[in-house]
């Protein structure tokens, strides 16, 4: 039977719950390369009255196909280092999972479609303004390059709901191929229920990591984690790469694909401050920018410890054995982190080439720097893709900056990859620089107070901006005209710099 009423849901991976209904629901805003991964043509589906009758009430909760049995999730979490015991989704709510033309199979939830027996001491639902900062940045993300769980459509309501003042609310429904999360296996095994997580770990295995099980391994917990080690070093190779801070990276928060999941308090980078906290919550700075690997690598060992029975099992129940497993397992976090994010800025830099000494020689002396004199770390690097110029260094590197010796630097090491040195040759080098660095280093991010913009036009009942960033924010690493660079590419403004936000969603 569904029942929405909050409780504790002992030995269960799910719960089945209705959505609410949603009054007055408007269509907002719809993204066009997600409702692709569904095979819907939305321009299409939007201009045939009925299709779109049906797409507003599948997505606003309001009108579900008779097939779907909505459920939601048991998970538990170390919310800031600490066990939270039984969390959930508390108002996300699974409607079905779509298998697309392309044999992906795509799980679709509504944030914000009313309570859920995990809802704990709250309502279920999400205000407008949250709901807005979650759509853009899931899709802003996908189109940076980084592994991100994805945003169809973002609906409004005429719902009032309480937070520190009366907001209308709103659901973004939002998909991945699972929402399992590093939490969905510590809950069984802090109840002794090691059974549950074995099925959980099974059904993960055989639905989103099957090469595993096609290959000969006798050791698939193993093989498996090894795999969640090093999607995880991705991900967060990729946050540091392009800026992007978190903000609440709790076990809850984190995805057993290693996609970014959850999109709460997070923030781009406007200056680079390495040690910059953008959750107005966290206090100790656990989730600062420069502490994000490292607590990648916290959650891991958490997961490791929650699946080592699997591990002690497969291994002839040698617990000895297991732990030397484990430890090697996670010792590869590092080594994959590092790669990437080497392999990431060395893209970022216009390297054609991967040198072992790119790290210390160029990268780290370079973030030091940028670490004092505090850039605006989007803008900095967009620049260098432009700007620098090779043919003409002596003039174009900024002579009394900090960053002098580091342009020389950089500027050998960029010439140490041609064959020729010649005038032309320079030339042409910085033409082929400069394209290779604008198609990675963006001009366009979700900076709070851009999102902050729209939010407030969206709060008057007026959804153009959304609608536009949203647009900008599909093509980041385009110039875009001279009138969208000015609004939605130009320096922090007095007012905005440090705004952060708060949990309160
Ligand atoms: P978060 O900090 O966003 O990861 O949320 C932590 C937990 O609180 C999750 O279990 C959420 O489902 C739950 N939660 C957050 N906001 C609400 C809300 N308004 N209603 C119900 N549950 C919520
Ligand atoms: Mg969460
Ligand atoms: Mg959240």
């Amino acid at each position: 039977p569904v029942s929405s009423i909050p409780r504790q849901v002992a030995a269960a991976h799910y719960s089945y719950v209705e959505p609410e209904s949603t009054p007055d629901p408007v269509l907002i805003s719809t993204s066009k390369p997600c409702a692709e991964l569904l095979d819907i043509d939305i321009d299409e589906t939007l201009s045939n009255p009925q299709e779109k009758e049906a797409f507003i009430g599948l997505v606003s909760g309001n009108k579900l196909p008779e097939e779907t049995n909505p459920w939601a999730q048991c998970y538990g979490g170390h919310q800031f280092g600490v066990w939270a015991s039984q969390l959930g989704d508390g108002r996300a709510i699974t409607i079905g999972e779509v298998t697309n033309s392309r044999d992906e199979k795509w799980e679709i939830q509504l944030k914000g479609a009313g309570m859920t027996p995990y809802s704990r001491f709250a309502d279920g639902y999400a205000v407008l303004r949250s709901s807005i900062r979650e759509y853009l940045c899931s899709e802003a993300m996908h189109h940076l390059g980084v592994p991100t769980t994805r945003a169809l459509s973002l609906v409004g309501s005429t719902r009032l709901v309480q937070r520190e003042k009366e907001e209308t609310g709103a659901i973004v429904a939002r998909l991945a191929p699972t929402w399992v999360r590093f939490g969905s296996f510590e809950i069984f095994v802090s109840r002794g229920d090691v059974e549950n997580m074995r099925k959980l770990a099974d059904w993960v295995i055989q639905n989103h990591y099957s090469s595993i099980l096609d290959s000969s391994t006798t050791e698939k917990y193993s093989a498996w984690l090894t795999e969640v080690v090093k999607k995880t070093a991705i991900m967060i190779a990729h946050w540091q790469a392009v800026g992007f801070c978190h903000g609440v990276m709790n076990t809850d928060n984190m995805s057993i694909l290693g996609l970014t999941l959850d999109y709460g308090p997070f923030q781009f980078l406007d200056r680079y401050d390495p040690e910059y906290i953008c959750n107005h919550s966290d206090h100790t700075g656990r989730y600062s920018f420069d502490g994000q690997a490292g607590v990648g690598f916290w959650n891991l060992t958490k997961l490791a410890s929650t699946v080592s029975p699997l591990v002690v099992e497969e291994l002839g129940n040698d617990k000895g054995k297991a732990e030397v497993r484990l430890r090697e397992i996670l010792s590869e976090y590092p080594v994959t982190f590092h790669r990437q994010y080497r392999t990431l800025m060395s893209q970022k830099l216009g390297f054609q080439t991967l040198l072992d000494d790119d790290l210390d020689e160029i990268v780290t002396p370079l973030m030091e720097v940028l670490g004092k004199i505090q850039p605006d770390y989007t803008r900095f690097f967009r620049s260098l893709s432009t700007d620098f110029r090779l043919a003409t260094a002596s003039d174009s590197a900024p002579q009394k900056s900090a960053l002098k010796e580091w342009y020389a630097k950089y500027r050998q090491r960029l010439i140490s990859e041609l064959t020729a040195t010649d005038e032309p040759a320079l030339a042409r080098a910085d033409k082929d620089r400069t394209a290779r660095m604008k198609a990675v280093n963006p001009k366009y991010i979700l900076r709070n107070h851009l999102a902050q913009r729209v939010i407030e036009e969206a709060e008057t009942g007026k959804f153009e901006g959304v609608n536009e960033l949203l647009r900008i924010l599909q093509n980041p690493f385009e110039d875009g005209t001279r009138e969208e660079q000015e609004k939605w590419a130009g320096p922090v403004p007095a007012w905005a710099a440090g705004m952060k936000c708060s949990c309160s969603s």
